[in-house]
């Protein structure tokens, strides 16, 4: 098991100021913090996707690009995970701070509730990000470090 701060360190620089910020303040609320996820290569998603469709394909996860955790939280006896109802998250307030420090908030997605999921993707950016590393680096395009990409400069995508 990784810890929280080697899972916060694969996030992309550009962005990862955003969730120690919002882990700051979910942690000033009074709750533990188990992060379970955070950068994955195009590769491992791609694994993921074949084990189970629901999961993106490699590439279409802000995951791909450092820009997603995944979290756990814990307070007293109360532990919020993938399978706690929505009221209970939302009543917990760290979908709010979320939204406070510029995060998306995975359970208020449409099509696949996801509460443990926090990012900073909007406007299907990854489907641009993905058509240029294919273009960029071919087919060896799902080994790269894509969490080290600086994306607000890049031009081209
Ligand atoms: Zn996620």
């Amino acid at each position: 098991m990784k810890t929280n701060e080697q899972l916060l360190d694969t996030l992309n620089p550009q962005k990862k100021a955003l969730f120690l910020e919002f882990l700051k303040r979910v942690q000033e609320s009074g709750w533990n913090i188990i992060i379970t996820q955070s950068y994955r290569t195009i590769k491992e998603q791609n694994d993921l996707h074949t084990l189970n469709n629901s999961n993106a394909m490699g590439g279409y996860s802000a995951h791909n690009y450092g820009f997603a955790i995944d979290c756990n939280f814990e307070k007293g006896r109360l532990s919020l995970k993938k399978a706690t109802d929505k009221g209970i998250w939302i009543c917990s307030g760290i979908p709010q701070i979320a939204e406070e420090c510029g995060l998306r908030w995975g359970g208020s997605f449409g099509n696949y509730y996801d509460p443990i999921h926090f990012d900073c993707v909007f406007n299907g950016e990854t489907k641009r990000w993905n058509n240029y590393l294919i273009k960029t680096y071919g087919k060896d395009y799902d080994t790269i470090e894509s969490n080290k990409i600086n994306w607000l400069f890049t031009k081209n995508t």
